[in-house]
């Protein structure tokens, strides 16, 4: 057993996110073969990239008010509590409201590769409010 106490937290890189975003590995490299966990938390406006997971991700929203869209489909909000299942190589996104915080936990698992997520553009201001793009 170990107890990993006051672990720094780390900065969302800019490449994989818009704002704002903190992250802390609870389950990193080296924990174990595949699995990966982190807390990520979203100030209002902040969100990931639009990306995909060779083997899926589960998020489990802790606390605030989110948003989360998949390639082609509508901007859906989310809250505390709620659980949302993302299949292998879907692409989407994630982060928070415009005006709220976000929490969740993001759970996935590297590939054979060891890679965990591909990362695409990041969602643009038209996108993240949810209006078709012109023409
Ligand atoms: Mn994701």
């Amino acid at each position: 057993m170990e107890v990993r106490s006051r672990q720094q937290s780390s900065k969302g890189p800019t490449r994989m996110f818009t704002g704002d975003v903190w992250i802390d590995a609870l389950v990193g490299d080296g924990d174990y073969q595949r699995m990966r966990v982190s807390l990520v938390r979203f100030s209002p406006g902040a969100r990931t990239a639009w990306h995909s997971h060779p083997r899926g991700q589960t998020l489990y929203i802790v606390e605030g008010r989110g948003l989360v869209q998949s390639r082609g489909g509508q901007v859906v909000e989310v809250r505390a509590g709620d659980v949302v299942h993302t299949p292998p190589g879907e692409e989407h996104w994630h982060g928070a409201a415009p005006d709220r915080f976000m929490a969740h936990i993001a759970m996935w698992e590297v590939d054979d590769a060891g890679t965990g997520a591909i990362w695409g553009p990041h969602v643009t201001d038209v996108e993240y409010h949810g209006q078709a793009p012109a023409g």
